[in-house]
């Protein structure tokens, strides 16, 4: 008996497996959410210090280089993605529900 399948049957379990998967993770869809809310009200990263070309949020964190080296384009930014991770773990951990809306999260900041 052979355990080989063929590339249809792979693509077919691949294609119903994988968006089940993304579904199960709450804080992924979070993230998208949220960034998908920010492009809608920012064109450039609504941290991003125009003046002097530094980052507020690695400010916050006292990071040794704090310049965005991404000229304030936040779109797959491993920075903002951390925060708003971070963002949603407080959230959980101290039982409130993450709002929906990006300009919801910036009175949390
Ligand atoms: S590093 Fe990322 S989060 Fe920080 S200002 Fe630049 S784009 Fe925004």
């Amino acid at each position: 008996m052979s355990s080989r399948i063929s590339e249809e049957e792979l693509n077919k379990m691949l294609s119903t497996t994988a968006p089940a998967k993304e579904k199960a993770d709450p804080k992924k869809r979070w993230i998208d959410r949220m960034l998908r809310s920010a492009k809608k009200y920012h064109k450039i990263c609504p941290y991003f210090d125009k003046k002097t070309g530094n980052c507020f949020i690695k400010q916050l964190k006292f990071t040794k280089n704090t310049r965005c080296d991404r000229d304030g384009r936040f779109d797959g930014c491993p920075v903002f993605v951390e925060y708003l991770e971070e963002k949603y773990e407080w959230f959980k951990s101290s039982g409130q529900t993450p709002p929906v809306d990006f300009r919801d999260l910036t009175m949390f900041v």
